[in-house]
C-alpha cells in the first residue's frame, strides 16, 4: 500500500493540500476480545479517498457490579475497549498514513500520561488529540485522578512541556524533546457544562494559548452553527484551523439518542425525513443524503478537512465519502 504523506503534522498536511478538502475520519478500538482485523476491514473501505490521518478514540475504564455467590453486590472495573496505542502503531505500520490517538484527562495520573506520551513518542507517533473525557458512568460530574488533570487545557500544556524536554522528574539530565501536534475539542453548539458559548470559546482559546494547534468539532447537523461557531472563533482571535466534525444518522433511535448524548440539536427537517422513515435502511439513506449535502456546502466554503465520526460502521461513510472526494 502507498503512502499518502506519513508522519507530518495534521498542520502540514492542511497546508500542503493547497486549499483542497480532504477525507479523514474517526474510529473505535474493538471491544475487548475481538479482532484488530474488523478494524482493518473498515479503514480498507475507506482508504481510497486517501486520508491522511485517522483518528483512534481512547475509553477509559467502566465500572460494573457484579452479583457474588453471597448475593451481595462487588464493584469492577472495566476496560471494554482497550487498545489505543497499539491500533495507532498498527495503522501507521500498515497503511503508511497518520494515526492519531485520542488522550485523555480522566483515569490518568500525569505520570501515567507522560509514560503514554514516551510510548506514542517511541512509536514515530506524532499527533495527538488532547481531551479532557466525560464523567464516568456512575458520576455526575468528571472526576481527574488524584495527581491527574482538570481540564485539556492542563494536558495540553504538559504535552507542550515534553515537546521542549521538560519531563516529571527534574532531576532527569539531557532530555530529548518530543515533536508532537496536538488538537483540541470545541462545540459549535457549546459544551455541555459551559455557561455560555462565549465561556467556552474563551477556555478553547486557553488550550490554542497552551499550544494545541488545530481544533476538531463535535458533530453538528446544521452547517450554519458550524459557520457561526467559526466566526465567533475567528473574532475572539482564534486562527487556528477548526475541523468540522460529521456523522450520518443511521437510526431512528438516534433522534433521541444523539440529543441525549452530544448536547446538539437536529434540525426540524431532517426529524421529519427520519421519522417518514418505514425501517432503519431508508434511515440510513436520509441519514447519507443529508451528510452528503452538508459536506458538499463545507467542500466549496474550502474548508480545509471533513471529519467523519465512523463509530465502527464504515459502508455509510463510504457512500458519502464515493460523492465528495
Ligand atoms: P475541556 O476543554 O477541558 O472543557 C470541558 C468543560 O470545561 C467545558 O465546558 C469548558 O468550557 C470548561 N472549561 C475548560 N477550561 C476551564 C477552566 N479553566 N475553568 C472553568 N471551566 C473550564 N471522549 C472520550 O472519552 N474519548 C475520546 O476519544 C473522545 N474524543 C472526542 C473527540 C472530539 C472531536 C470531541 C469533540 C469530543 C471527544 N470526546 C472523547 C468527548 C470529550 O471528552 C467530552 O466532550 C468532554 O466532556 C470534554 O472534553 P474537552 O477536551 O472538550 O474538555
Amino acid at each position: 500500500m502507498e503512502g499518502f504523506g506519513r508522519l507530518m503534522k495534521v498542520t502540514e498536511h492542511i497546508k500542503n493540500a493547497n486549499g483542497n478538502t480532504q477525507f479523514s475520519f474517526e474510529i473505535l478500538p474493538p471491544l475487548k476480545g475481538q479482532h484488530i482485523q474488523s478494524i482493518f476491514d473498515n479503514i480498507d473501505t475507506l482508504m481510497e479517498f486517501k486520508p491522511p490521518f485517522i483518528d483512534v478514540t481512547y475509553h477509559r475504564e467502566e465500572y460494573v457490579f457484579k452479583e457474588q455467590e453471597n448475593g451481595l453486590l462487588k464493584k469492577q472495573v472495566v476496560k471494554k475497549r482497550p487498545g489505543t496505542v497499539g491500533i495507532c502503531a498498527a495503522i501507521q505500520n500498515k497503511y503508511k498514513v497518520d494515526a492519531i490517538p485520542h488522550i485523555l484527562c480522566g483515569g490518568f495520573t500525569i505520570e501515567d500520561t507522560e509514560n503514554f506520551l514516551i510510548d506514542l513518542d517511541f512509536l514515530d507517533i506524532d499527533n495527538v488529540m488532547a481531551l479532557r473525557g466525560d464523567a464516568v458512568k456512575s458520576e455526575a460530574y468528571f472526576k481527574p485522578e488524584k495527581e491527574g488533570h482538570v481540564f485539556a487545557s492542563d494536558l495540553v500544556s504538559q504535552i507542550e512541556d515534553l515537546n521542549t524536554g521538560i519531563y516529571l522528574d527534574e532531576d532527569l539530565q539531557n532530555t530529548s524533546s518530543t515533536n508532537f501536534c496536538i488538537g483540541v475539542a470545541a462545540y459549535p453548539e457549546k459544551h455541555m457544562e459551559a455557561p455560555s458559548l462565549d465561556s467556552d470559546i474563551h477556555f478553547l482559546k486557553k488550550k490554542i494559548k497552551k499550544g494545541a494547534t488545530y481544533i476538531v468539532t463535535q458533530m453538528f447537523f446544521d452547517n450554519q452553527k458550524y459557520f457561526d461557531f467559526v466566526d465567533k472563533c475567528r473574532k475572539g482571535g482564534i486562527t487556528v484551523p477548526i475541523i468540522p466534525g460529521l456523522k450520518p444518522i443511521a437510526t431512528k433511535k438516534q433522534l433521541n439518542l444523539i440529543p441525549h448524548r452530544f448536547h446538539v440539536d437536529l434540525p426540524e427537517e431532517l426529524i421529519i425525513a427520519v421519522v417518514k422513515c418505514k425501517d432503519n435502511k431508508a434511515v440510513r439513506e436520509v441519514g447519507i443524503e443529508w451528510c452528503v449535502q452538508q459536506s458538499k456546502e463545507l467542500q466549496k466554503a474550502e474548508i480545509p478537512v471533513l471529519h467523519y465520526y465512523s463509530m465502527g460502521k464504515s459502508d455509510n461513510i463510504k457512500a458519502i465519502a464515493s460523492q465528495i472526494f
